[in-house]
């Protein structure tokens, strides 16, 4: 198909145009329905997701701070002046035009929100492809778009299949970038077919997370904070902390903590507020998830409903091979694997030996350590005595295998934009 034969075409070049305010004020007017309508958002991702409400809940919430946030940068996009002899050298910022975003299903509405809201702030129209199991937030947000005010078109959603829609997106040459997060898999496919028109891409991929736990550390404080490390959003989270590393010396003691705080997860109904695991999204997870887990591995079990429904019990595995699939491999499911180290040294070669590098946890109370650690674990995005790892103000990306490029943080926008050198000669 031609660029001109799909409407979203048309707008790009006077939203583009349009008066930074003008647009700041459409994001912030969208943000502002976007909260009106933060419970029914969140009550949809529990029935097409099974989130738990809290998280569905903050989900929501926090498309509106990213479109609050994006709004904010509209109006200090700013390019640079860099000195020259005669003359003037000036950058100019400029959108990239169409914008073709590829979301999962483990995060529909945050992701999606990621690369779209700082996309529409710099200037550029976005067609979003949700993934097939998940269209339906998208779909709303794209409603509640026009609902605020923004053009009609410029912000439209695709649904279908990845191969049929998501490929549209890649080969159609009217697309400037593509935002793909998903399976590495699927993202290196992506961007072999983005390398024949030289397509701007960002990929946000897999990721099999270390959470070190050195023996120095506040061990009561770790062991607490390592099941919901890997159980948020029933494992189904790209960041989890899936690979539990153990110094030896305070490895009994871990585990004695460890095991009673997996066996009382509560796992159910995600619309009950007490509850702080869901389901699996799916048939398919389930099995995958199942292929990784055989009832003979040693380890600790937690409770799961039976009877209807892709229930899977928060799983730790203990005693398996540093090299098994369980311990390298990204399952998506609510599992973790246990491994001890030995020394500073020993941790690091365990912590970097996947080819992914998205996340990771340092816990120690050791200042130094914890310094020398960030530096050596190659991954986008760690923390120190704590698990977090994403804020919309904070950059956010993988190192290998997990991605390339960067979003959020303080270089949102410009990621969206093309830059132009322009010399203006004095001595004409
Ligand atoms: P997936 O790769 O199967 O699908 C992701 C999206 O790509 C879906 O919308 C799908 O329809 C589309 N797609 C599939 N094949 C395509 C093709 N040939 N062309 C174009 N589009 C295509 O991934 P998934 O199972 O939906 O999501 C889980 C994966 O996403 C996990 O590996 C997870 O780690 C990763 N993930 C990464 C991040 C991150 O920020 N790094 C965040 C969330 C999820």
């Amino acid at each position: 198909m031609r660029p001109g034969r799909w409407p979203v075409f048309r707008y790009v070049g006077c939203w583009a145009a349009a008066a930074p305010a003008d647009r700041a004020r459409l994001l912030r007017r969208f943000a502002a329905v976007v909260d009106d309508h933060a419970e029914e958002l969140a009550r949809l991702e529990v029935l097409e997701a099974g989130h738990t409400i809290g998280n569905a809940r903050w989900e929501a919430g926090n498309v509106r701070d990213l479109l609050d946030f994006a709004a904010g940068g509209v109006e200090r996009l700013n390019g640079r002046q860099i000195p020259v002899a005669g003359g003037l050298d000036i950058t100019l910022l400029e959108p990239l035009g169409v914008v073709g975003v590829i979301a999962p299903w483990n995060f529909p509405m945050p992701i999606a929100a990621w690369a779209t809201a700082p996309a529409l702030a710099a200037g550029n129209a976005v067609i979003l492809k949700p993934a097939e199991t998940t269209p339906l937030t998208a779909l709303r947000l794209a409603a509640l778009a026009l609902e605020a005010g923004l053009p009609e078109d410029l912000f439209q959603v695709l649904p279908g299949t990845g191969p049929v829609a998501g490929n549209a997106l890649v080969e159609h040459p009217g697309i400037a970038k593509i935002v793909f997060t998903g399976s590495t898999r699927v993202g290196k496919s992506i961007m072999a077919k983005c390398a024949d028109q030289v397509k701007r891409i960002t990929l946000e991929l897999g990721g099999k997370s270390p959470n070190i736990v050195f023996a120095d550390a506040d061990i009561e404080a770790a062991a607490a904070a390592a099941p919901m490390a890997f159980l948020d959003n029933s494992g189904q989270d790209c960041c989890a902390r899936t690979r539990i590393l153990v110094q030896r010396s305070a490895y009994d003691r871990f585990m004695e903590l460890l095991t009673p705080a997996i066996e009382e997860i509560v796992v159910g109904d995600p619309a009950d507020e007490r509850t702080q695991m869901g389901p699996l999204i799916s048939r398919a997870q389930l099995d995958r998830v199942r292929s990784y887990v055989t009832d003979d591995l040693p380890g600790i079990r937690g409770k799961a409903p039976e009877g209807p429904g892709f229930w899977f019990p928060p799983t730790v595995l203990t005693d398996v091979p540093e090299d098994a699939p369980c311990a390298v491999e990204e399952i998506f499911g609510p599992v973790a694997v246990v491994l001890p180290f030995d020394d500073e040294a020993d941790a690091i070669r365990l912590a970097n030996a996947t080819d992914y590098g998205l996340s990771g946890s340092i816990w120690t109370r050791d200042v130094g350590r914890a310094l020398r650690a960030s530096r050596a674990v190659k991954a986008g995005n760690l923390s120190v005595n704590s698990h977090s790892s994403v804020r919309y103000w904070t950059p956010f990306g993988g190192y290998q295998q997990s991605g390339l490029g960067r979003e959020l943080g303080p270089d949102a926008l410009t990621a969206f934009t093309e830059t132009k050198n322009v010399f203006i000669s004095t001595e004409a």
